[in-house]
């Protein structure tokens, strides 16, 4: 059982402390119970209880303190903050989001160059602080090279910011903004950290309908001086890119934390729920529903723990994690939009209660793949690695399981954000060729002709500028990476052989609906559409199988888990 289970909690962890952070967590969460966790989300009220609870327990200074500039609890490890950004997701969004933009909003800092600042944001961190990250602006969304907040430089080489930014979580409180600008009069980039409480500070209001507080913010030619710098040029523009690269990994565990619990829930509901004088359940296109939506949800978070084991090995030599993280933050976000929908067909009308976890999670569950980057942002990122990860693979050292007590130093100086091209993979084909399991096998052919379509109908100069194109034919390379890791990760856990080829029973007839996709793209050649024709299979029918791993893996999850009242 590798799904979260708050009421059972038997992760390993390398230290008690790690352990310590998540147990107080789900007891904070589970002694506040749902009435009030509804309530609060209902009135829409600042969840100040929760911050309270973070700054005693010193929970964010643990979890977000690199080693070296805390006690000695402290350092980075992706493997515990995972789990952290899981149990919030399980809880709410809004606690997920305050913790999400704290960690954007320290990118910068602990990137940065400039110790003192980060001795101070160590403090900070143990004074139960919260940070912010203030890279988008109104007018500019993805396009940040169109950046307008300005440092204006002063006689005395100091600076006075001005401008405005827009959807900055956490700007009503946060310790330290990190702020991204240019120098005024050039085309030079800055990062600098301002006090959100600093008088020239205007927060001007909360842009969503949300507890979360995402605000327009406003700076009024603030006074900056050296010291609040964070990097200039080249160094605040990776600092930027960097940034995301490790928060955008974040989002997938958001979006596993709120289907496991809309699971139990929905489960719960359906299983007890009777009609016609027998259970929901027994009807065969609910199981299938519930099948469907158990087996995307395990897979999707083998695949968010694999792609941490590369993100915490990844060096200068080894940057496999700028293809897994993009993976991750597309696809782990969109299975788990697909994970709610194939609920809330079942469970229908509940889905829509306000005592219940679940229109929470309907409502939030669409927000994952629209931050930090839209998916199609990150299937454009994706799909520049695909003739590498094809036609170019390169051995590497096996990577184990990373749940050591590692500081993860290489995130904070990840270097250089170019020659993404250049990235060399290890061979996909082996991990595939290792498995009997009958839909794996069928998945393994549908990659051949993929494979093949690139090769033999490789898409021409104008398709590789038609970005609608593109994305079809992105969404199928994520596919077979988002298998690719998952395969791998069902060798280090150990899941059962029937319910991987149940997964891949649905990764079968998601590639073929992608096959179809491009096929149907207004440019696709007779040849590539007569590839796509090939590509679109049936899983392997086996009912007792299914059956079994309804019986034996979904269904036993009904009664698992319900939150304190
Ligand atoms: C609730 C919430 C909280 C947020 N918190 C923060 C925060 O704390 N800090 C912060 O800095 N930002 C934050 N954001 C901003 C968020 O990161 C942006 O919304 C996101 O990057 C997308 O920008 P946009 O919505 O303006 O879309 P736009 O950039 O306007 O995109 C419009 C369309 O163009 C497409 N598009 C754009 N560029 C490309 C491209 N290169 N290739 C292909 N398609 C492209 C998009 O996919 C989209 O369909 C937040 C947003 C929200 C809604």
């Amino acid at each position: 059982m590798i799904l979260l289970d708050p009421k059972h909690h038997d992760r390993k962890y390398a230290d008690e402390r790690s352990r310590e952070v998540m147990q107080k967590t789900i007891a904070f969460f589970e002694r506040k119970g749902k009435r009030r966790l509804k309530e609060d989300d209902r009135e829409r009220v600042w969840y100040a209880d929760f911050l309270e609870f973070v700054k005693t327990e010193r929970i964010f200074a643990t979890l977000l303190t690199p080693a070296g500039y805390g006690g000695p609890d402290c350092r980075w490890d992706t493997w515990r903050n995972c789990e952290f950004a899981e149990i919030l997701g399980f809880y709410g969004l809004a606690y997920w989001y305050t913790w999400q933009v704290s960690v954007l909003g320290l990118g910068p800092i602990w990137m940065s160059q400039n110790q003192a600042i980060k001795q101070r944001t160590a403090r900070l961190l143990e004074a139960g602080g919260i940070f912010a990250f203030g890279l988008s602006e109104r007018a500019h969304g993805a396009d940040v090279y169109s950046t307008e907040m300005q440092l204006v430089p002063q006689a005395d080489g100091s600076y006075l910011a001005r401008g405005e930014k827009y959807y900055i979580g956490n700007a009503n409180q946060a310790a330290l903004v990190s702020t991204f600008g240019k120098i005024a009069g050039t085309q030079d980039y800055v990062f600098f950290a301002i006090d959100s409480q600093h008088e020239k500070f205007e927060c001007i209001r909360n842009v969503v309908n949300s507890q979360s507080y995402v605000s327009n913010f406003a700076l009024h030619d603030a006074p900056i001086s050296e010291a609040d710098i964070l990097s200039k040029g080249k160094q605040a523009w990776n600092a930027a890119l960097n940034t995301v690269n490790i928060g955008k990994y974040n989002l997938g565990w958001a979006s596993i934390g709120i289907c496991t619990h809309a699971l139990y829930e929905a489960l719960h509901h359906a299983v007890h729920r009777n009609l016609y004088g027998r259970a929901v359940t027994e009807f065969p296109h609910v199981r299938q529903l519930f099948t469907d939506a158990t087996t995307r949800l395990l897979a999707m978070k083998l695949v968010a723990l694999r792609a941490a084991d590369y993100l915490r090995s990844a060096s200068p030599e080894d940057r496999r994690y700028l293809l897994y993280n993009p993976v991750v933050k597309m696809k782990v976000t969109t299975q788990g939009e697909d994970v709610i929908d194939h609920l809330w067909d079942v469970i229908a009308a509940k889905g829509f209660e306000r005592d219940g976890y679940f229109e929470m999670a309907a409502r939030d569950i669409r927000a994952l793949p629209k931050l930090e980057g839209t998916v199609h942002v990150n299937i454009a990122l994706i799909v520049k690695f695909m003739p590498s990860f094809f036609f170019n693979p390169q051995s590497h050292p096996e990577i184990p399981r990373r749940d050591d007590p590692a500081n993860d130093d290489f995130l904070f100086d990840q270097g250089p954000t170019k020659g993404l091209g250049q990235i060399r993979f290890h061979d996909y084909l082996p991990v595939f060729a290792a498995s009997a399991l009958p839909n794996v096998g069928v998945f393994r052919e549908q990659v051949a002709v993929f494979r093949e379509l690139l090769e033999k109908a490789t898409p021409g100069d104008s398709q590789a500028n038609d970005i609608d194109f593109l994305m079809a034919v992105g969404e199928i390379f994520t596919l077979v990476v988002y298998a690719q890791l998952l395969l791998e990760n069902t060798a280090i856990y150990p899941i059962e052989p029937e319910l991987v080829n149940q997964i891949f029973d649905v990764l079968v007839r998601d590639f073929s609906r992608h096959a179809v996709e491009l096929h149907g793209k207004p440019t696709s050649t007779p040849a590539q559409m007569e590839h796509c024709l090939r590509m679109v299979r049936k899983p392997v029918v086996d009912r007792d199988a299914t059956a079994r791993v309804w019986k034996q893996h979904v269904l036993p999850l009904a009664d698992r888990y319900e939150m304190n009242p």
